[in-house]
């Protein structure tokens, strides 16, 4: 089991800030950004997401729409997705996951600080 599923479960502590049929948002325990999200489909049928994006491109949609909403309840509305996709590009949890980061970004950055 991820630790994702884990939070999903309820089995170890998060701030969940949403929570529907299959998608799961909490904030992120080391936030790199003043707002910093984890959106994370309940599934963890899904290593990444280029595996999501073959296999269920619905849900993909669906989370970026999650992120969305969350980026403009909980900031400008204006937000960086980003998909760490593989242990060489800094993807440590192997459950699909979108961090939302938002509020105060640096200009032109591409990285998470
Ligand atoms: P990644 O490195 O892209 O796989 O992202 C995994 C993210 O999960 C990191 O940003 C961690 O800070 C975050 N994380 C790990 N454990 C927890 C947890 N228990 N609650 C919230 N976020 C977590």
């Amino acid at each position: 089991m991820s630790i994702f599923s884990s939070i999903i479960a309820r089995e170890i502590p998060a701030d969940i800030v949403f929570e529907s049929e299959r998608i799961i948002a909490f904030r992120d325990i080391a936030p790199r950004a003043p707002l910093h999200l984890l959106v994370v489909p309940k599934t963890e049928a899904y290593a990444n997401v280029v595996e999501l994006a073959a296999g269920d491109p619905a849900l993909l949609a669906e989370m970026v729409a999650v992120g969305r909403e969350l980026a403009a309840e909980h900031a400008d509305g204006d937000f960086r997705l980003i998909f760490n996709t593989g242990a060489n590009a800094g993807q440590s949890v192997f459950h699909v996951h979108a961090h939302v980061l938002a509020g105060g970004l640096s200009e032109g950055s591409l990285g998470q600080e």
